[in-house]
């Protein structure tokens, strides 16, 4: 089977370099499954990719910063509205996600729809859990990020073809090499390029550490001005900087890409 990465977002927090937030379509052939939904993200699935808001079946959250989930209320109102879903949909995130998702879209709209024409299966998830979850198999895995007060996640998933990691937003911490073994894909928070963040990974921090991480191929995103205007010139074997509209394939355990055309 073939697994589709279309990338939505490659950002940071302040769409550095005109990128979105962060956001990345997973297509497995029978099931796609959105891995954060930044405020950008409806907006890119609609200008990046071919995929209807309707054909997404789960949308995995790896923690509960704005520019993480911030436009599930615009996907929630166009499910609503204006797509009228009829499928289930399953939204999947740290402790927390359910209250948070409901709050977040009865501030931005006033109330939630007393009857939705389809139902939310809310799954929350502690580091350390494997949940089955559409036929599909995630363990979450404890990302550090602001402090030890959130649970932020990062996330393996076994899609049908080909298994898929995000690292989420955090720093280096030993659980990446987790999140990461055996995958073809590992989405890695980079914002920065050089120095030490106490929130995210740099470059020049999780460089020394690429033979640690497991994976055919190491994504960087999340990025920040300096590390995408650096993002070109990188030449370490078996890594590549996201960018929005970047289609990634996965077939019989080899990676291909193709950049998005900028023209
Ligand atoms: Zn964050």
């Amino acid at each position: 089977m073939t697994v589709h990465l279309t990338v939505l977002g490659s950002g940071d927090a302040f769409n550095s370099e005109g990128r979105g937030n962060a956001c990345y379509l997973l297509d497995d052939g029978e099931r796609v499954i959105c891995a954060d939904f930044g405020p950008t993200a409806l907006m890119k699935l609609r200008t990046c990719s071919q995929t209807a808001p309707n054909d997404i079946d789960a949308i995995f959250l790896t923690h509960l910063h704005g520019d993480h989930f911030g436009g599930l209320h615009l996907f929630l109102v166009d499910a609503d509205f204006l797509s009228r879903r009829t499928r289930p949909l399953v939204i999947c995130g740290p402790e927390g996600t359910a209250e948070v998702v409901s709050r977040w879209y009865e501030l931005a709209f006033g109330e939630v729809p007393a009857s939705r024409g389809y139902e939310i299966r809310y799954v929350e998830m502690k580091p350390g859990e494997t949940r089955e979850i559409l036929g599909r198999t995630a363990t979450a895995f404890r990302a550090r990020h602001m402090g030890e007060g959130d649970t932020p996640l990062a996330f393996r998933m076994e899609l049908k073809g080909a298994c898929i990691g995000i690292s989420g937003d955090t720093i280096w911490t030993e659980s990446l090499t987790e999140a990461a073994r055996g995958t073809d894909i590992f989405i890695c928070d980079c914002t920065g390029l050089s120095g030490n963040s106490p929130q995210h990974l740099t470059w020049e921090a999780l460089r020394p550490r690429r033979s640690a991480l497991d994976t055919r191929l190491l994504l960087l995103s999340h990025l920040g001005s300096d590390m995408r205007r650096a993002a070109d010139s990188l030449s370490e074997q078996n890594v590549l900087a996201a960018d929005d509209g970047m289609v990634l394939e996965v077939r019989s355990g080899r990676v291909t890409w193709k950049q998005p055309n900028r023209g």
